[in-house]
């Protein structure tokens, strides 16, 4: 495994992507990026990094900002307890560490929503410690190069790629984390199709040398994952949305929402209960959470009065200050597109 560290090294400084985070490396910087990345892509995040640096550039204005600002700054990314987990940390940070962010790992890890990888990143690449940052990318290269067959998804195996990187990381170990990272994520590719040709370890690699690489690596998923229907409603009255703040705890805690059921409500049970003006059928929607997936139906309900149970709020107030879960977004898009829309 020794010999890959020096090709790899030289590969990085001529191959890698001038990305926003990379300009300076500052701590903050490669914090706030490799939150956003973790479960969404590259391409993805560059907007999200932008207007978020834009608005809250430091430590310090991360730790002031409402959570409803932070929310509506998150919006589209989702699983926002990253958000939160963010904001607190950047609390400790200026409470304990006087605004400058800590330098080791294991004062690191120790901030909320910093996990061994992110920990392993930021130490890495911002102070240079030599500690491994393994995430799927790498998880994925470590497994073809060396032909393992183990299920990637496993603590344990996980724990053997570290103890392996360990042992070779060189002086530079964030320039090393991060040439991994990208080999992952722009050559050694996923299912099944990485380019090898391309690759500065085709030499040393077990899975290319065996045209192993579309079995390897071995990912064995265990999730129960339950299911949920739902009715969403999009209550109109006077030129206002309702909505609603969602409870402060679980799934999508303190986001914004429009007033949704259990089950699915037939029209002529929502015709019942809220006795409205005109009623639209916005159709079926499905959401998928890490552990559960969200089967929906909307309708889109014009009624005479207001409830008192609701905020009410006009569609450019809910765009522009209200952060709303992408899972409730698809019948909001069908709500202005429908041809007799009475929401303009
Ligand atoms: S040679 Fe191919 S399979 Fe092996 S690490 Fe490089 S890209 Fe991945």
């Amino acid at each position: 495994m020794k010999k890959i560290v020096q090709p790899l090294l030289e590969w990085f400084e001529t191959h890698q992507r001038e990305l926003p985070w990379r300009k300076d490396r500052q701590p903050y910087h490669v914090w706030v990026s490799e939150i956003m990345l973790q479960q969404t892509r590259i391409e993805a995040v560059k907007k999200y990094y932008a207007r978020f640096m834009e608005e809250l550039p430091d430590i310090r204005s991360l730790s002031q900002v409402s959570e409803d600002r932070l929310l509506k700054l998150w919006e589209g990314l989702g699983y926002y307890s990253r958000a939160k987990n963010l904001k607190k940390a950047a609390q400790t940070v200026m409470e304990e560490y006087n605004g400058e962010f800590p330098h080791s790992y294991e004062e690191i890890i120790k901030l909320s929503g910093i996990g061994e990888y992110t920990a392993g990143a930021i130490a890495s690449v911002c102070f240079n410690e030599k500690v491994t940052a393994v995430d799927g990318n790498v998880l994925r290269v470590m497994a073809r190069l060396s032909g393992s067959r183990e299920n990637v998804l496993l603590p344990q195996t996980k724990e053997k790629f570290k103890k392996e990187l360990q042992k070779i990381m060189p002086e530079q170990s964030g320039r090393f984390n991060e040439a991994l990272m990208e080999l992952g994520e722009t050559v050694c590719l996923p299912n099944g199709s990485p380019l090898c040709r391309e690759c500065p370890l085709a030499e040393y690699c077990v899975s290319c040398r065996d045209g192993l690489t579309a079995e390897i690596p071995v990912r064995i998923k265990n999730i129960r994952r339950k299911k949920e229907e739902k009715t969403v409603l999009i209550l109109y009255c006077n030129g206002r949305i309702a909505i609603e703040k969602r409870l402060r705890k679980g799934l999508l805690s303190g986001m914004y929402q429009f007033p949704n059921f259990e089950g699915f409500c037939t029209e002529e049970e929502l015709k019942a209960e809220f006795q409205p003006l005109k009623v639209l059928f916005l159709g079926k929607a499905k959401h998928i959470f890490t552990h559960i997936d969200w089967y929906m139906q909307g309708y889109c309900l014009e009624i005479a009065e207001p409830l008192k149970e609701y905020l009410w709020v006009t569609p450019q107030e809910l765009t522009e200050n209200y952060a709303l879960p992408t899972a409730f977004q698809p019948f909001w898009k069908k709500c202005h597109s429908l041809p007799d829309s009475f929401i303009e």
